[in-house]
């Protein structure tokens, strides 16, 4: 275990690069679903457009599809044909023109279409027009949109709204994606009462086994409970060895950390081995990342926030790699000027909960007074993480690098 030598933790770009390697390895089968159920699923193939879009060229207006070659304004002309959307039009007769619809087909011997507002129909149903055409005015030409042969989605995709109706117009119905990755995660602690459930002293409700489900479910990823596991080696070693048999990932959250009554990490290293503990970030250190057997394993710590922390910038990084996502992996920052000052250096990148205001002179950053890893209220009033790496303290102005909660899929 490679750590960070003068704190004995491991910097957090090492952490997300060897849980990155470590999803890759991983390989989920394909199925083919419908699109209509394929929203948030990871493409398994490449998507190569098998016509152009549009297939013919069409009016972008209401109006009149005209030839403007010998094309004079003023003149009347004859109607010779109208055009609705759906349905094949005859050649333009010469000398006239055809009504056309916002939609429908340019008839063959027309390249030009002249809206309606600028056209003038007479008592006889001629149409003069007061404006003079050029080619191609309002028209959308075949294949504007894609050209038959091009790639239009890559393998490695998460499907989104946009990229489903995108199969949709090139006729796809169907679809090659990874199945759903099944996670089984566990809670520990003996001091967890579910919600609902009085609360005698010294028990807290468990925020984490909600916290968690939902976190997972923003991912699509098939989900097992696995409840709660109490404080004790045997019945951890049970739960984790259970879970091999039922999922491809399993999480646990608390019993991570160094105390006698944290028996994840040894019920870890006594079935299987522990790759990655112990990282530096705030809050969050005692992540673990290994296999129970072959079957990997993710041990968030026990505080809510370190939990929704951990899972953001870590955990994700993992299980988005296994599921077979390659695009869109780096969530995009933004540089936002801080309204806060932090004068004491940290030794462990921290994750300021912070939202963005627009101050006088643009945006900036204020934080969330409290801070401690046991609340998740600075997580409901944030917009997202400000990032202050380790060793550096902060001026207000200075410009901190924001990561959105919806870019890490977390809004
Ligand atoms: P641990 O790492 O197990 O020592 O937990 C660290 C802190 O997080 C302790 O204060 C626990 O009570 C708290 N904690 C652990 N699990 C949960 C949970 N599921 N819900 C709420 N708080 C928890
Ligand atoms: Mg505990």
């Amino acid at each position: 275990m490679s750590s960070c030598p003068s704190h004995g933790l491991m910097p957090i770009a090492q952490a997300q690069t060897r849980l990155e390697q470590a999803g890759r390895h991983q390989l989920l089968p394909v199925e083919t679903i419908s699109i209509y159920e394929a929203l948030d699923r990871i493409l398994a193939e490449d998507v190569i457009a098998t016509l152009d879009v549009p297939p013919q060229a069409n009016s972008a207006m209401d109006g009149y599809a005209v030839c403007c070659d010998k094309f004079c304004t003023q003149q009347p002309y004859v109607v010779s044909q109208r055009i609705t959307a759906g349905v094949a039009p005859q050649p333009l007769l010469d000398g006239t023109v055809a009504r056309i619809f916002t939609g429908a087909v340019i008839p063959e011997g027309a390249n030009a279409v002249i809206m309606q507002e600028d056209a003038v129909v007479a008592a006889d149903g001629t149409v003069s027009f007061v404006i003079q055409p050029d080619a191609y005015d309002n028209i959308r030409p075949q294949g504007q949109d894609i050209r038959q042969g091009t790639r239009i989605l890559s393998q490695g995709t998460r499907l989104s709204p946009a990229a489903i109706g995108l199969l949709a117009t090139i006729g796809h119905a169907k679809v090659n994606v990874y199945r759903r990755l099944k996670v089984m995660f566990f809670c520990t602690g003996n001091e967890l009462v579910e919600p609902s459930q009085p609360l005698a002293s010294g028990q807290i409700y468990n925020s984490n086994r909600a916290l968690l489900a939902s976190l997972l479910k923003k991912l699509d990823i098939d989900l097992i409970d696995g409840g709660v596991i109490p404080d004790n080696l045997e019945a951890t070693l049970d739960a984790l060895q259970q879970a091999t048999q039922q999922a491809d990932v399993i999480m646990t959250t608390g019993g991570v950390s160094v105390g006698e009554e944290d028996h994840v990490k040894a019920a870890v290293n006594q079935c299987g081995r522990l790759e990655l503990w112990k990282i530096a970030i705030k809050p969050g250190k005692p992540l673990a990342f290994g296999y129970v057997h072959e079957t990997p394993f993710l041990g968030l710590p026990g505080n809510p926030q370190s939990v929704f922390v951990t899972f953001a910038i870590l955990a994700r990084i993992f299980l988005i790699n296994y599921q077979g996502q390659r695009d869109g992996l780096t969530p995009q920052f933004a540089l936002i000027a801080s309204d806060f000052a932090i004068k004491k250096a940290q030794t462990r990148t921290e994750y300021l909960r912070v939202k963005v205001v627009h101050g006088s002179d643009g945006l900036r950053l204020i934080k969330h007074d409290n801070q401690s890893s046991g609340v998740l209220s600075s997580a409901v009033w944030a917009d997202g993480f400000a990032v202050i790496p380790a060793g550096q303290i902060v001026s207000q102005g200075d410009l901190l690098a924001f990561l959105s909660f919806s870019s890490l899929l977390l809004a």
